[in-house]
């Protein structure tokens, strides 16, 4: 199997190199390898392989991944603000095979229209990305079938639980003050309203990742022997050549995964591999502008400055980093353990024994509800003559852009040993769809342990706008809250200390709902500023970090052109959400496989590539089992639809073998269940006489 820790004596040149097996990275690797079994493609990633790792698929294990000591997260520690009560932030990012995807929190969420139309590059217009966005999805969801792609190779579902009284809390109290529940929000052009959300969760209840998704199942299926990995080496720069032309990487082993780190840097030289054809950054908006400063490409002051030789002078590399703002506030609630995911953080449930029967819980994410949300006239007017202006800027016209996302998580993500007694408590998170404020991102040395300069920038737009939008959300979800069945009173330490007297106090116990008709909660301007305090204090990343490298023409601090070619040298594209020049309103991994596809798409006719037959994905053996439940001769048709799923045009194509295994108990309906366990294909074949189905 080509997945390795240390590169194999005859592989020191390769076509394609992905410099971080991320999200969009797996994505360009496995349709490349599809496009063109020959082609010799070699990711190296930075963090481990992610196979079967049980924190990993498992997606109620999801909050692990943020412990401090997690080896399959990167932790960017930011530079210390005053606006942030002097904090200094950190920003998790995926740091495993499959990058965000691997770690994330697995909600299912897409852009506005009006987000892609204003990357203002041709080919990335919402019209033409659709495609992409249909097809990486196997959508098992409501809403019109149009929007929609089902034979993708990342599942996105309701998996196997819903905490169905969380779920109708929310929605009926979104209602309730003025939001309507909508069947899909998720089209691109809905907003103002609610959705019972989905999420990149198999059926089964396994977390859907774009390793699992587009490399693993042709790693083990032994028909890509060119589909390479190498896991655990830190990719330090990219190699030109005196044309500017991209002709490797140079790496060196990831210390973290090292018996003795201090010595294992001290020892090591770093080591180089060739790329005959193409380069492809893909370490995220926080690694990928970092290894292009390192290799000399970017803001020639601050690479002399870090020591490092200036290969072309790109002021766009590593600037007006972007992310969206988060605060979790908490509630608690008549909820039982098994209606929250808190038993998997407090030790109330044994993990153990939730795998060893593979406990429904487990295939939750805890997140069943949220909405997009838009004030009202008279509260744009209420937040002041400086918010109005922006709003009538940037939202007024764009009816499908939200300004804030809020959503039930029925979690409790902080020390539950402080929580004053054992009810179930559960977080409501606020985030900013598009903040105005911006960050930055750079080296200040040549090498992996130089420290980074890396200015989150939250809450430091002009005029407060961010703040003020994130008072009115945390409003907005008092109202909600007291409205619901559930309620049961807030966590004192997780709101805002309100003076003395305050109408708007903390009410830590109440039987819910506790509302007086139209009535809204009544705050001072003293009342305001404990918010505005509470903000400041808490505020922090939703882990959606984005655009340090955007499309954009170079005058206009752009890295890349729209073909995701890096400005003034050849040989290198980027390929990850260091891309996008302007946020999207939504969670960025349905952004970055976007990105990842369409990168793919260009980079495969750029190579010439898909030209022969292309090989269909196989099937993931043991880890997706594939379950038909149609009968016997259904299911024969299905499959040999997917032996020969060929287009009419191409005339040589692959033999394909399936190994299909009748499972032994019919379901309860009388039908039966097959299996997929191999899919094994052949080396290209000529085939003749065959009609498609
Ligand atoms: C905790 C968390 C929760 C999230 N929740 C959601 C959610 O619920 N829904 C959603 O849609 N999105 C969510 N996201 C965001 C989403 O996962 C990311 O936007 C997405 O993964 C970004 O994709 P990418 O390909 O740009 O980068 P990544 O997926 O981050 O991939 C970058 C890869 O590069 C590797 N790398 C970095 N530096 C180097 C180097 N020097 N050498 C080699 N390799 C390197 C990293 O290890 C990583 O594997 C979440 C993210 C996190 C971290």
């Amino acid at each position: 199997m080509g997945l390795y820790t240390k590169l194999p004596e005859d592989l020191q040149e390769v076509d394609v190199i992905i410099a971080g097996g991320g999200l969009a990275g797996c994505v360009v690797a496995g349709r490349l390898a599809e496009a063109d079994p020959s082609l010799s493609i070699l990711i190296v990633e930075q963090g481990p392989n992610n196979y079967a790792v049980p924190e990993i698929i498992h997606p109620g294990l999801f909050p692990r991944n943020l412990h401090p000591t997690s080896k399959h997260t990167l932790f960017w520690q930011g530079n210390q603000s005053e606006v942030l009560a002097n904090r200094r932030p950190i920003v998790p990012s995926g740091g495993t095979l499959g990058g965000g995807s691997s770690v994330n929190w697995m909600v299912y969420t897409r852009a506005a229209r009006s987000d892609y139309d204003a990357f203002d590059a041709p080919g990335w217009s919402a019209d033409e990305l659709y495609p992409f966005l249909k097809k990486f999805e196997k959508y098992q969801g409501k809403g019109s079938k149009d929007h929609h792609g089902f034979e993708g190779p990342i599942g996105v579902s309701s998996g196997t639980f819903r905490g169905k009284r969380g779920e109708d809390a929310f929605i009926e109290a979104a209602t309730a003050v003025g939001y309507t529940e909508f069947e899909d929000l998720q089209n691109l052009d809905k907003n103002h309203g609610t959705e019972r959300w989905l999420r990149y969760v198999a059926p089964n209840g396994r977390r859907s990742d774009a390793a699992h998704g587009y490399i693993h199942p042709k790693l083990r299926s032994g028909d890509f022997p060119n589909l390479h990995v190498l896991v655990e080496k830190q990719v330090v720069r990219v190699l030109f050549d005196e044309n500017k032309k991209a002709v490797g990487v140079e790496y060196q082993t990831n210390a973290k995964f090292q018996a003795n780190p201090e010595m294992q840097v001290a020892l090591q030289a770093p080591k180089t591999v060739r790329a005959r054809r193409l380069v492809v950054c893909s370490a995220g908006a926080n690694g990928t502008p970092l290894i292009l400063e390192r290799s000399g490409v970017g803001n020639a002051q601050i690479l002399e400055k870090a020591g490092v030789k200036v290969v072309e002078d790109l002021p766009g590399v590593g600037h007006d980093y972007q992310d969206h703002h988060l605060t979790l506030y908490a509630y608690r609630t008549n909820l039982t353990k098994r209606e929250t995911l808190n038993g998997f953080l407090d030790g109330g449930l044994d993990i153990q024994e939730a795998i060893r029967n593979n406990d429904e819980l487990l295939g939750w994410n805890s997140m069943d509800a949220s909405g997009k949300f838009r004030p009202t006239e008279a509260e744009v007017e209420a937040l002041g003559p400086e918010f109005k202006a922006a709003w009538e800027k940037d939202f007024k016209d764009k009816p499908d852009k939200p300004l804030m996302i809020i959503a039930l998580y029925l979690a409790y993500f902080a020390d539950h040993s402080s929580l004053p007694d054992d009810s179930e408590y559960v977080s409501m998170a606020n985030w900013t769809a598009y903040p105005y404020s911006r960050g930055h991102i750079h080296i200040t040395g040549p090498g992996l342990l130089d420290p980074i300069d890396f200015d989150v920038g939250y809450l430091k737009d002009d005029n407060d706008i961010d703040l003020k939008k994130h008072i009115w959300a945390y409003k907005l979800q008092r109202e909600m809250w007291r409205r619901m069945p559930i309620f049961r009173g807030e966590l004192a330490t997780s709101h805002p200390k309100f003076p003395e007297g305050s109408k708007a106090a903390v009410i830590e116990k109440a039987d819910g709902p506790v509302f007086d008709g139209d009535k809204r909660i009544e705050y001072t301007a003293e009342d305001e500023k404990a918010i505005e305090q509470k903000i400041r204090e808490i505020v922090s990343t939703t882990w959606h970090s984005l655009g340090t490298c955007k499309i954009a023409p170079r005058e206009k601090m752009g890295v890349v052109d729209p073909t995701l070619s890096v400005h003034g040298v050849t040989g290198l594209k980027l390929a990850d959400l260091s891309v996008p020049p302007h946020n999207v309103g939504a969670n960025t991994g349905n952004t970055a496989y976007v990105v990842g596809e369409r990168a793919a798409d260009l980079f495969i006719k750029e190579l010439g590539l898909g030209q022969q037959a292309r090989v269909d994905s196989p099937v993931d053996d043991g880890q997706a089992k594939v379950e038909s439940p149609v009968a016997d001769e259904q299911a024969k048709e299905i499959k040999i639809f997917s032996l020969f799923s060929v287009p009419e045009h191409v005339a040589f194509a692959t033999a394909v073998r399936v190994i299909l295994v009748k499972a032994p108990k019919p379901r309860p309906d009388g039908l039966s269940c097959w299996q997929t366990f191999v899919l094994k294909v052949t080396p290209p074949l000529r085939l003749t006489g065959l009609q498609p189905p």
